[in-house]
């Protein structure tokens, strides 16, 4: 599921999309359903690109992803799954991701692996922390998280 923006708030649509998604998680080892939200601003087209497209030409798209516990040794994070989904479409301006799950006590960020893979992709991120009466319990830029950040950009365009 894709949201189709044009004008917005940024956080709203951050909000509608993770709770969206947390019905699809798969969580039957952890038994905690996480979803994510990844707002992205899509890379600039080539002229011959821009004659080709038939779908939409949105400048910004909110991305879902969900946990899939699939086997103990498939375990894919939501945060992560919505990041590869945005950079596949084109969306390789990552602004901000909002994450969630049904924990009693949801306050936490990305776990390590899932921010140093933002890390790779915008360390500005902004994070939101969204507690299970979907109200934001922390918002903190990726980059403040992370005390000994480690900082090797491929070429992500
Ligand atoms: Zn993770």
């Amino acid at each position: 599921m894709r949201m189709q923006l044009n004008n917005f708030n940024r956080v709203e649509a951050l909000r509608e999309i993770v709770f969206s998604y947390l019905n699809y998680a798969q969580a039957s080892i952890s038994g905690h359903r996480v979803a994510a939200a990844v707002f992205a601003m899509r890379k600039a087209r080539s002229k011959s690109q821009k004659k080709l497209e038939t779908e939409s030409s949105d400048l910004f798209k909110v991305f879902g992803g969900c946990n899939l516990e699939i086997s103990i040794s498939t375990v894919l994070h939501a945060e992560a799954i919505a990041l590869y989904k945005a950079l596949s479409e084109g969306y390789t301006k990552i602004q901000a991701v909002g994450v969630t799950s049904d924990h009693k006590d949801q306050i936490k960020p990305l776990c390590g692996a899932c921010r140093q893979l933002y890390m790779y992709v915008n360390p500005m991120t902004t994070i939101y922390v969204f507690g299970k009466d979907k109200k934001v319990r922390l918002k903190v830029k990726l980059r403040d998280t992370m005390k000994y950040p480690y900082i090797s950009r491929g070429k992500i365009t």
